[in-house]
């Protein structure tokens, strides 16, 4: 009840899509009646949790924020939402993002723009980052104790970043993709946002673990993670010099050099490390990015489900004109770019370059991870700065700039490993600065181990 009606009275941030109280109400009578016969709370029992709207859910709307979608009702649960709802967790409501998840602000949802609680007022306010966004502010703002988004190449930790939130996206394949309406379907991964790195922990201990209806789920049972007070003396900690690149605020490499230090006094070992592809990252995310977009986007022709454009003289009459109405132009213009790198004449030049780049961007982070002489987990930054004011992102928005967002938290997209934002200093605006952990695959306990001493 508490965090529907906090939702309604923030109504103003454009937190969600939808609010789902019928839901929420018969959640919380027949969890009541549960504990009332068994007197067994489970794991979370009547947490109140958002989904972003890029995650199918039975019965409810789920829009991906796009005209294509907005009337789409799905008819299963996307698995993470399933073990959720499981463990006793309570839905508030499905939370606003960048259409079909392609942005770093969710400034482009056909819903408008999410805003960012901090310093929030009417006439000038901050972004809220993206593109799940509106999960950051659902928690950030006390509607939600947790919320689940998605991270294709940060759009789980720039929000929670900017938003002063915890922003967990876990190894590739630990989590279930079943029900995610995919972007990018060898980076995708459902991210978790919470305030505490304990609450992320719980959550992540519910939905982890393999999916007998996702194919790329790893295999192995998932054993739940503890935190305990994690002693660093034999931890080794590395610095990538790459990650300082241009364009990042003097507040930002303050706050990096201050948690380095913080670490040091905790007797964790600091090693600068290099990481020399990360500059052709950006770009080769990008061109991926594009490739799969324009795959994935196929689907929505106007026949079987989703928006159907008024036109009748021909088929490709009608794709054409439901796929112009459907998509906003960040969509438009990846399926086109997309589509050109795939033709015949340009798929080695540039598709096929790009995997190999993409490889040596992988190799990169098994370098500095290897067993012998390797790091443990690298910091760095999650974004460039603090939170914009809505205004100035607009004003300097083009792809470029948006690209910049994500320049520390992509390359772990593209390497599959796991990684965290932690909300560590304000800024002299006082906003929210965050910093980043990374660390190999499957290596999720310590480096939520050492995020909590961060936090
Ligand atoms: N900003 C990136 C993009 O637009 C990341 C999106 C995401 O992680 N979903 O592709």
């Amino acid at each position: 009840d508490l965090s529907l009606q906090k939702a309604k009275k923030t109504r103003d941030l454009n937190a969600f899509v939808t609010l789902t109280e019928d839901v929420a109400e018969t959640h919380s009578i027949e969890s009541e009646k549960r504990f009332y016969v068994t007197k067994d709370p489970r794991m979370l029992d009547g947490i109140p949790i958002g989904i972003k709207d890029n995650f199918c859910t039975n019965n409810i709307l789920t829009t991906c924020a796009s005209e294509m979608l907005k009337n789409f009702v799905p008819t299963y649960d996307a698995t993470v939402y399933s073990r959720l709802r499981r463990a006793g967790a309570c839905l508030v409501g499905k939370c606003n993002l960048d259409e079909f998840a392609m942005g770093s602000g969710t400034v482009d949802s056909t819903f408008g723009p999410t805003r960012n609680p901090w310093l929030y007022d009417e006439h000038n306010w901050r972004i809220a980052g993206g593109s799940s966004g509106g999960s950051a502010v659902a928690v950030a703002s006390g509607s939600c104790v947790a919320a689940i988004g998605s991270d294709t190449g940060g759009s789980t930790r720039n929000p929670a970043a900017l938003c002063g939130v915890v922003g967990l996206k876990p190894t590739y394949g630990l989590v279930s993709r079943h029900g995610l309406i995919p972007l990018v379907n060898s980076m995708d991964v459902p991210g978790i946002l919470a305030r505490t790195v304990e609450d992320a922990t719980k959550v992540l201990n519910v939905i982890a673990g393999p999916d007998e209806n996702d194919s790329t789920t790893i295999k192995k049972p998932f054993s739940p993670i503890t935190l305990r007070d994690h002693d660093l003396l034999n931890v080794k900690i590395g610095i990538p010099r790459e990650y300082h690149c241009e364009g990042m605020s003097n507040e930002v490499i303050e706050a990096w050099s201050y948690v380095t230090d913080l670490l040091e006094k905790e007797h964790a070992t600091i090693r600068s490390v290099s990481m020399p592809h990360t500059s052709v990252s950006i770009a080769v995310y990008s061109i991926l990015n594009q490739c799969e977009v324009a795959s994935n986007m196929a689907r929505y022709d106007g026949i079987e489900y989703g928006l159907r454009a008024n036109a009748n003289n021909s088929t490709e009459e009608l794709y054409a004109t439901t796929r112009h109405a459907g998509f906003n132009k960040v969509v438009r213009s990846r399926i086109l770019a997309g589509n050109y790198f795939l033709l015949t004449r340009n798929y080695v030049k540039y598709f096929i370059k790009t995997l190999k780049l993409r490889r040596l961007i992988q190799n990169d982070f098994k370098n500095v991870f290897n067993r012998e002489n390797g790091v443990h987990l690298l910091l760095t930054p999650t974004t460039l700065s603090d939170a914009p004011l809505y205004e100035d992102f607009i004003a300097r928005y083009n792809r470029e700039q948006c690209a910049l967002q994500d320049y520390c938290t992509q390359p772990a997209n593209m390497a599959g490993i796991p990684a965290i934002s932690i909300p560590v200093k304000l800024s002299s605006n006082k906003l929210p600065i965050s910093l980043q952990l990374m660390g190999p695959a499957l290596s999720e306990e310590l480096m939520l181990n050492v995020a909590k001493k961060i936090q």
